[in-house]
């Protein structure tokens, strides 16, 4: 239950302080307790920087959104270093009203003591570009050369080359950043042209209100005015039909008047569940490159550009110490990058490889375990199947469904440690032995259909990759 409440709340995290904050500050600690007879939260932190850093910044976080997550009317937050009692510090609640919204103001809180944040320049609103994703900023090393040179190149031919791009790649390996660096680009070459950077979420929600507020006419005539179109994160339009019908629409305007059109995705679109057939192949018309995960010498490169971007140096012992213990995700290798350079900062020293350990620990990344492994498993469920934890738990046996449930299963058996009946218990299967035959039934369609037993590849190395 713990760790979906802890999901639950990163979620709201991310709208409330930003992806950002929450990877950098939020995700350096874990839900570690709850003691359900004393109302207490138990939050572990990594050391004491972190742990003073989050009472002060994000107390109020957690205890504005954690007891109705728990379904208490109140809790007592305690930030621990580990050993339960010696070292935790109790916050009581403030009070039970919840305030609208916000518990801090998001830039704030994310940058460091003393840097400026970066504003959106004015020309570039409309394009929604941040400007600070540039190519300039961006550094290349082997496990990205290839979509850095198809972006390149889109930019170089705009709409004649490569049409769509599509990038493609695990969370925080910098698609996002590609999408925005083609824009920004083409904005400084070419500054007549019309740039418009969108998520898909964001799409979607423009896509309802316009059809809520009778505007579609208007959605669809911004849409097919612009020159280049960059679309970021396309798997959130699984399983939302009219808003893929209306994309379908917009996207062949724009590719029959040659119109660039890039996206990102974090599965390929073959693989991504719950998309129209026709949309899938056409995502795949043009250039797929993908982003894969940066070996040691970029990760080191990118720590050290983004120091230098902050105005700090990092010597290049520190920057490896920091690299080495982050195995994929570019945006938590910032985050920590960020931790170190506020306590370097806030006490006025440079950063070493002592003050790196200091703030980011010895051991590995701070995840529990549990909460990474079956959530991990349901997330790829998800992703691949487009069916989330409440249709897995659900009792509905429509084709699509079981087989989802059972891919899942079979993933939590063969990925996790935990038993058949933790399974079960998880899924709310009474009877273990639908796991057993869950396993046995994936088992042997991996042996008999190819394509599937392709899937189930790349699931498990995802689930590799995220851990
Ligand atoms: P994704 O969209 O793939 O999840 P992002 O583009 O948001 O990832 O990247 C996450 C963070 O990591 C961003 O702050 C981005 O600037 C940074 N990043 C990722 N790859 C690189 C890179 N090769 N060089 C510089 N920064 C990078
Ligand atoms: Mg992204």
């Amino acid at each position: 239950m713990i760790d979906t409440v802890w999901e639950d709340f990163l979620k709201i995290a991310r709208q409330e302080i930003g992806v950002r904050a929450v990877e950098t500050w939020i995700k350096a600690v874990a839900l570690y307790r709850y003691d359900a007879s004393t109302a207490r939260v138990y939050i572990k932190a990594p050391n004491a920087f972190v742990k003073d850093w989050m009472q002060t910044h994000y107390s109020n976080l957690f205890t504005t959104h954690l007891p109705r997550l728990l379904n208490v009317p109140h809790i007592h937050l305690v930030f621990t270093l580990g050993s339960l009692e010696e070292d935790s510090i109790i916050i009581e609640p403030k009070s039970t009203v919840i305030p609208a919204r916000s518990t801090g103001s998001k830039e704030q809180e994310n940058s460091l003591p003393s840097k400026p944040k970066i504003g959106f320049a004015q020309s570039l609103e409309g394009s929604r570009l941040n400007p600070s994703y540039t190519f300039s900023t961006f550094v290349v090393g082997q496990n990205n050369s290839f979509a850095y040179a198809a972006a390149l190149a889109v930019v170089d031919k705009l709409g004649k080359l490569y049409n769509p791009l599509l990038f493609y790649g695990g969370s925080g390996l910098g698609k996002t950043h590609l999408l925005h660096a083609i824009g920004n680009e083409i904005i400084q070459k070419q500054p007549s042209k019309i740039v418009l950077y969108q998520t898909s979420d964001r799409f979607i929600n423009e896509f309802i209100n316009a059809i809520r507020f009778d505007k579609i006419h208007k959605f669809q005539a911004k849409y097919r005015a612009v020159d280049v179109l960059l679309i970021d994160d396309i798997q959130f339009m699984a399983n939302k039909e009219q808003t893929q019908e209306a994309f379908f629409h917009i996207f062949n305007a724009l590719y029959d008047e040659h119109k660039q059109i890039v996206f990102s995705s974090d599965v390929l679109p073959r693989h991504l569940g719950g998309l129209v057939d026709r949309l899938k192949s056409r995502l795949e018309w043009g250039l797929i490159a993908d982003v894969q995960a940066p070996l040691l010498e970029t990760k080191i490169a990118i720590l050290k550009r983004k120091a230098e971007l902050q105005g700090e140096e990092l010597s290049d012992e520190a920057a490896a110490f920091i690299a080495q213990r982050f195995t994929t995700n570019v945006r938590e290798l910032e985050g920590a990058l960020i931790r170190v350079l506020a306590y370097a900062s806030l006490t006025g020293q440079i950063v070493t490889i002592d003050i790196a350990r200091k703030v980011l620990g010895d051991s590995a990344p701070q995840q529990s375990a549990a909460r990474v492994e079956f959530n991990g498993v349901i997330k790829q469920v998800e992703k691949h199947y487009a069916y989330g934890i409440t249709d897995l738990r659900s009792k509905n046996r429509s084709k699509d469904i079981s087989l989802a449930r059972q891919v899942a299963m079979y993933f939590m058996k063969k990925k996790t440690s935990k038993s058949l009946r933790e399974i079960g218990d998880y899924l709310d299967r009474k009877d273990h032995t639908t796991i057993t035959h869950a396993i046995t039934r994936i088992n042997q369609m991996r042996q008999e259909d190819k394509e599937f037993d392709a899937k189930m590849v790349l699931i498990d190395q995802e689930l590799e990759a995220s851990n």
